[in-house]
C-alpha cells in the first residue's frame, strides 16, 4: 500500500525480509543467522459479508502487506521469539507451551507449533523474530497472515510436508482452539491462496476455489480503517450465527437437505419469508441475497465490467447495514463519502462490522479527492482522521511480492 513505510518491494528480493534477517542477527547474535524466512499477506474481503459461517461465497484479495517471521531451528527443546511490532520476547519449552499464558501475540506461533508438533512430528526447538506491516486487529487479517508465515516457515524449517489446503485449516484450528476466536476458514485460505491481482472466489463449504484476476486497469481499492475497536463485534457475531442457525431450522422444516442458509434458494425463501418473524427474516434475506452478489461479482469481475463490481459492493453495504444491522454510523459515513466522490464505482463495509474497514473501488484519478474528502469528513464529523491505505496494483511488483505465501530459504548459512 502506498502509505507503506519500509521501501518498496520489487520482484527478486523483499526488503523487508533483509531488515528481519538482520533483526534476527541482533537479536540471537552473530553467528546465528536465519534458517528460513517466510511471509504471508493480509487480505481484504472485496463481497461477501457474514456469508462464510453459513457455508456461502466470499471473494477476498490479498493487499499488498504482509506478515514476516525468520526462524531457525534449535538443538534443544526451547522455543525463542521476539516480536518487534510488540518489543517483547517469549521463552518457553516446546513440550510445555501453556499457550494461554503466553502473550496474544506468540499464541498464534505457539499454537501452529503446537498443532505440527502433536499431528506432525515437529521435534525440535526454535527460534524466530516476527514483523508484519498489516494493521494489526483492523480487519485485514494479520492475525491469519501470522499463523500462516508462522506455518510455512515451521513447515519449511522442519521438512514438514503440509498441503496448503490442511495448513489453511490448520491455522483456521490454530485460531479457534489457541486464541479462542471462532472464526471461518475465509482468512487462512485468502491469505494462503491468494495471488496478488487476483481476487480468490472460495466456496466457504467444499473449499473450491478460483483465482479471478482483478482487471483494475485504471482503477483501485481504496481501504479506510474506522479505527474503531470491534468491542462490540464479537457478542454481535455470536448472535447473528445465532440468528442464522434459527433460520435454518425454520427452513428445514420445507426440506430436510438444508443443512445451512446457503441450501435456502430464493423461491423457498420467498415462498415462506412471510411466516418468518422480522428480524430473523431480515438476516436471512440479507444471506441469500449476498450470497448472489458474490457470484454475479465474480462474474462481473470476468466480465471486466467494474461498474457492475462496484454497484454489487454498494448494494451489499445496504443490506449488511438495513438487513443484517452490522455497520455503524462511522463506517455507513466513510461509505456514503466514497460512493458520492467522482470515479467511485462502490463501496462497502468489510468484515464483521461495528468497527473496522470500508472497502472501496475507484478510479485512479478520483484517488486523491477520495483519500481527502473521507479524511475531511470523518474528521469534521467524529474528530479523528480515518486511515486509508491504497493497495498498490502495479503488476509487475504485486505479482510476486505480495503473493502467496513465500519463503526464502538460506542455505548458505545452514
Ligand atoms: P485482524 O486479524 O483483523 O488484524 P485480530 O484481532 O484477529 O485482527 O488479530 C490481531 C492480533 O494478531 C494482534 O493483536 C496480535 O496478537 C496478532 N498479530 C498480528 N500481526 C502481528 C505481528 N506482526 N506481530 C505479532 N503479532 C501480530
Ligand atoms: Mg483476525
Amino acid at each position: 500500500m502506498s502509505t507503506a513505510t519500509r521501501g518498496s518491494r520489487d520482484n527478486g528480493t523483499d526488503p523487508i525480509f533483509e531488515d528481519l534477517r538482520g533483526a534476527f542477527i541482533e537479536q540471537f547474535g552473530h553467528e546465528r543467522k536465519p534458517s528460513v524466512l517466510a511471509r504471508a499477506p493480509g487480505r481484504v474481503n472485496l463481497i461477501g459479508g457474514h456469508t462464510d459461517y453459513n457455508d456461502g461465497f466470499v471473494l477476498p484479495t490479498t493487499v499488498d502487506r504482509a506478515v514476516y517471521v525468520a526462524l531457525r531451528p534449535r538443538t534443544d527443546e526451547r522455543v525463542r521469539l521476539h516480536s518487534q511490532n510488540f518489543g517483547e520476547e517469549v521463552e518457553y519449552a516446546l513440550s510445555k507451551p501453556h499457550v494461554s499464558s503466553l502473550p496474544q501475540w506468540a499464541q498464534y506461533v505457539a499454537g501452529v507449533a503446537e498443532e505440527l508438533r502433536t499431528k506432525y512430528g515437529l521435534d525440535a526447538g526454535f527460534e524466530g523474530v516476527l514483523f508484519g506491516n498489516v494493521p494489526l486487529g483492523a480487519g485485514l487479517s494479520s492475525s491469519a497472515a501470522l499463523e500462516v508465515a508462522a506455518a510455512e516457515g515451521l513447515t519449511r524449517l522442519f521438512g514438514i510436508d503440509l498441503g496448503a489446503e490442511e495448513m489453511a485449516l490448520l491455522c483456521q484450528r490454530v485460531e479457534h482452539t489457541y486464541v479462542g476466536v471462532q472464526c471461518g476458514v475465509m482468512d487462512q485460505m485468502a491469505v494462503r491462496f491468494g495471488r496478488a491481482g487476483n481476487a480468490l472466489s472460495l466456496d466457504c463449504r467444499t473449499l473450491e476455489y478460483e483465482h479471478v484476476p482483478l482487471p483494475l486497469g485504471e482503477a483501485s481499492i481504496v481501504i479506510a480503517d474506522s479505527r474503531v475497536s470491534r468491542e462490540l463485534a464479537a457478542s454481535k457475531y455470536n448472535e447473528r450465527r445465532a440468528e442464522c442457525e434459527e433460520g435454518v431450522t425454520f427452513f428445514q422444516q420445507f426440506d430436510d437437505s438444508i443443512e445451512a442458509l446457503r441450501d435456502v434458494s430464493r423461491e423457498l425463501f420467498e415462498q415462506h419469508a412471510g411466516e418468518l418473524g422480522d428480524t430473523i427474516r431480515r438476516r436471512c434475506r440479507h444471506v441469500i441475497s449476498e450470497n448472489e452478489r458474490v457470484r454475479r461479482s465474480a462474474d462481473a469481475l470476468k466480465e471486466e465490467d467494474l461498474d457492475a463490481c462496484g454497484t454489487l459492493m454498494s448494494t451489499a453495504h445496504e443490506s449488511l447495514r438495513g438487513d443484517y444491522e452490522v455497520s455503524i454510523e462511522k463506517l455507513d459515513l466513510l461509505v456514503e463519502t466514497a460512493r458520492a466522490t467522482d470515479g467511485a464505482y462502490g463501496a462497502r463495509m468489510t468484515g464483521a462490522g461495528f468497527g473496522g474497514c470500508v472497502v472501496c473501488l475507484v478510479a485512479d484519478a478520483g484517488v486523491p479527492v477520495l483519500q481527502r474528502r473521507l479524511t475531511e469528513r470523518y474528521e469534521e464529523q467524529f474528530g479523528r482522521k480515518p486511515t486509508l491505505y491504497v493497495v498498490e496494483k502495479n503488476l509487475e511488483v504485486t505479482t510476486r511480492r505480495a503473493d502467496v505465501p513465500i519463503c526464502e530459504e538460506e542455505r548458505r548459512s545452514g
